[in-house]
This record gives structure tokens, C-alpha cells and sequence, in this order.
């Protein structure tokens, strides 16, 4: 019998009448003869409340108490969707992370799945239950429970459907599947048949929270594919798979689509000696706060210094800032300047490979709005720029429509 794994998102159970018709979904797919295993989100807005809250009492909780207290909100979702599927006469059994053996490392709100013990799924799956797990949780070797990161329902469909042999994991959400770009910013966006999972992987990780990064690891090691769907109309969606299988005219494409960060923050260092060893006496520090740094850029020194600029994330541009000061006094450094108003837009596409000029038409394209731009950086399938945030629409727009994205290729 084949296997699916279904991801609903937090909008796809955002109120009572919401996981009714989630629980119809499930059934007409069920009725098709699938064995369904169902990962759920809580209900949209209910992590963040968490998160306040928590932040009420104390602004800085604890890793351990936050994660008991965040995964309150996928065990609110998984009873109730259990609950609409006893009532339409269908056998039913709700499982939290920890009850549904989800083994993770100890890594308290990112932590990283280790593996998951599915006897327990496989034989209820046999005697005719719809499995509803909770996403986003597990529990480590100590018994603490743990999340795996904002975003992380989708890791967990994708790691059950690993772990189960599923034939495709499905993630449901309020858009009909992966766009060209966000179509809440560029309205003509146009979604993708099929997407390479290296190109999602880029994608996802500069920026576009259609999926969790981590997700789309998972789903490449094992070679899970992906279909991503809505949740409130029919259609076929986008499927993320293998370079082999993804569509042909895609791999044609030169550029697949463009994500975008808006949380991102610069800093500069200006006037260091330009001496070995500097790089790693200015990054040291800022990696010893437990500070990820995303971009990384050092001049031609001149007159015997340099200037090193770096970008981090927004939440650590205070604690990075202060790191820098010290640096600066130690290294007798010409000045400290930051900027926490900046975005990051990237185009991403295999076809860039085999062809030059890309970036100069990029770097024309944004010339042509008058936009500054303010760091490059590029791999073999992306192209980066950092800009002020104020430009984010207009940037976005314009490489939409410059490089034609709109139209299939
Ligand atoms: P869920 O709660 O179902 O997990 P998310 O909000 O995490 O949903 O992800 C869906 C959202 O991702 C969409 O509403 C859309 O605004 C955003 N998004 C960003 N980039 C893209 C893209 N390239 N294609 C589709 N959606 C995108
Ligand atoms: N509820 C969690 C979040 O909001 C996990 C998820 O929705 O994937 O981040
Ligand atoms: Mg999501």
C-alpha cells in the first residue's frame, strides 16, 4: 500500500473549522487507498504568542523551559485533528515528538534529529490508524524535550517519510506550491513544476521560508522527494527531486528563482593592519558569542590596512557590534561601523553554470533603479547582493521582470 507523509501548516489549522477540513483532506486520501502519516504545526500565530509570552517573564528564557513551553502548540493540533477524525469514523492516534521516538541531539530550539524509532507508526499504520504526529519537536537522550527551529514541521515530514520509506512527502501550505520568488512581494511570480533539491536547498537558505533548510537536507540525503501544495485548492505543485528527474526545461533555465533575507546586518572594520592572522583575530571573538556569520569580505589592503566587512543575523547585530568595539581597540583599528538595514536578494539557478554574464546583467538591472549595492558574493548556482532594506521590493521586481522569470522558459 503506499505510503504518504502529509505537513499541514500553522495557516492550514488556524481555527476549529480549519482541521475539519483538514481531516476531510486526510480521509479522501486515505479512502485512495494511501497509509497516511499526518505531521501537524500548531495553529498560525500560536508559536509566536509562546514566544512573547515566555519573553514577558523573562526576556532571555532558558533553552530547556522555552522548548517544553513551545511545543505546547503542536499538541494542541494533533489531539484536535485526531478528535475530527474519530468523529468522521476513522481510527486515529495522536503522537507528540517524544512519544513518537523522535530522537534528537541536545541542542535546545535547533536541535537536530538523530533518528526516529518507527516501529510503534509502522504497526498502527497496519492496523488501519491515520498517524498524526507533532511537528517541529523531539526529545534527546536525557528525556528533554526539544524543537528543531522555527520552520521545523516541515523537517520532521520529511524526516518520518525518510525513516518510513514514504513513496513522497507532501507539505501543505497557503500557497500552491515554490514561486520564482515570494508572491507576496512580486504578485506575477510564477510557480515551478519541479525544482532540483540543490537549487531549493539555495534557495531556502538565502531567505525563502517556503521550506526549512534543514528539510531540504533530509529530503536530498535520502532522496525523499517533495511535493509542496495548498492546503485550500487543488493542483499539483511544485515537486523537489533530483537533478535527473526534475523537468528538463528547468534545467535550462538559467535562473529558477530569487530569494530574499531581511534579516541581515553589516558591520565594518576600517583601517586594520593587513597582517596574517587579522581575519581570524576580528571573527574569533564573534564566533566565540556563539555568533554566525553569513557573508564574509576583506579589501586589497592598502598603506599597509585593510577593512574587513561581515554580515550576521539581525538579533546578534548588537552582541557582534560590541564584540567588533573590542576588537577594534585591541587591533588599533581605524573605526567601527554597522548597518542593521540591510537585505539580502540572491538569484539562484543550476543554468548559471554553463553561463557568463548573469551577474553583470544583475548588477545592470539593479543599476537601472538607482539601486547601491553594498556586498557581492556568488557560487557556482548564486548570486548575492547585500542592499538597503528600503530597495527590497523594487530590487526584487526589477530581476523578476529583468530576467523574465514571469514567463515559463
Ligand atoms: P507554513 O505555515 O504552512 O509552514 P510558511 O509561512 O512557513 O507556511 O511558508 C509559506 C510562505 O512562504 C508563503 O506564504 C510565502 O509568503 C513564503 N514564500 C517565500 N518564498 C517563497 C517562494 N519562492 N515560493 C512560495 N512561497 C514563498
Ligand atoms: N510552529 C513552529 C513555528 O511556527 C513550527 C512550524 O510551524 O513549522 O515555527
Ligand atoms: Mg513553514
Amino acid at each position: 500500500m503506499p505510503l504518504l507523509v502529509q505537513k499541514y501548516g500553522g495557516t492550514s489549522l488556524g481555527s476549529k473549522e480549519r482541521i475539519e477540513a483538514v481531516a476531510e483532506k486526510v480521509i479522501a486520501y486515505k479512502d485512495q487507498g494511501n497509509d497516511m502519516v499526518v505531521v501537524v504545526s500548531a495553529m498560525s500565530g500560536e508559536t509566536n504568542r509562546l514566544v512573547a509570552m515566555a519573553q514577558e517573564i523573562d526576556p532571555n528564557p532558558k533553552g530547556r523551559e522555552l522548548d517544553v513551553l513551545l511545543t505546547t502548540g503542536e499538541q494542541v493540533t494533533i489531539a484536535l485533528l485526531a478528535m475530527a477524525l474519530h468523529k468522521r469514523g476513522y481510527a486515529a492516534k495522536s503522537y507528540t515528538g517524544a512519544q513518537a521516538r523522535i530522537i534528537t541531539d541536545s541542542r535546545h530550539n535547533k536541535a537536530r534529529i538523530k533518528s526516529i524509532d518507527h516501529e510503534k507508526i509502522r504497526r498502527d499504520l497496519k492496523s488501519g490508524n491515520i498517524v498524526v504526529v507533532a511537528g517541529f519537536q523531539g526529545i534527546d537522550e536525557e528525556n528533554n524535550i526539544t524543537t528543531l527551529g522555527r520552520g521545523g514541521s516541515d523537517t520532521t515530514g520529511v524526516a518520518l517519510a525518510a525513516a518510513l520509506k514514504a513513496d513522497e512527502c507532501q507539505i501543505f501550505t497557503d500557497v500552491d506550491g515554490v514561486y520564482t520568488t515570494d508572491p507576496r512581494v512580486v504578485p506575477e511570480a510564477r510557480r515551478l513544476k519541479t525544482l532540483t533539491y540543490e537549487e531549493m536547498l539555495e534557495m531556502a537558505s538565502l531567505g525563502s521560508k517556503v521550506l526549512q533548510i534543514r528539510a531540504v537536507e533530509f529530503a536530498r540525503k535520502y532522496e525523499v522527494p517533495i511535493r509542496v501544495l495548498s492546503s485550500f485548492e487543488e493542483g499539483e505543485g511544485t515537486l523537489i527531486t533530483t537533478d535527473d528527474e526534475a523537468d528538463e526545461t528547468m534545467e535550462q533555465a538559467l535562473i529558477s528563482g530569487i530569494a530574499f533575507n531581511r534579516d541581515e546586518a553589516q558591520l565594518t572594520i576600517n583601517g586594520v593592519a593587513d597582517t596574517p592572522g587579522v581575519a581570524y583575530q576580528i571573527l574569533g571573538p564573534v564566533s566565540d558569542a556563539n555568533i554566525e556569520v553569513d557573508m564574509i569580505l576583506q579589501n586589497i589592503g592598502a598603506d599597509g590596512t585593510t577593512d574587513f566587512t561581515f554580515t550576521v543575523h539581525r538579533n546578534d547585530y548588537e552582541a557582534a557590534l560590541a564584540s567588533l568595539k573590542q576588537t577594534a581597540k585591541k587591533l588599533k583599528a581605524r573605526e567601527v561601523t554597522g548597518n542593521n538595514r540591510i537585505v539580502k536578494i540572491s538569484i539562484v539557478g543550476v543554468g548559471m553554470r554553463s553561463h557568463a554574464g548573469i551577474a553583470s546583467r544583475m548588477f545592470e538591472l539593479l543599476a537601472n533603479e538607482g539601486i547601491n549595492i553594498l556586498m557581492i558574493s556568488t557560487s557556482e548556482i548564486k548570486i548575492s547582493v547585500v542592499v538597503d532594506e528600503k530597495y527590497l521590493e523594487l530590487a526584487v521586481r526589477a530581476l523578476h521582470e529583468g530576467f523574465d522569470l514571469k514567463s515559463e522558459s
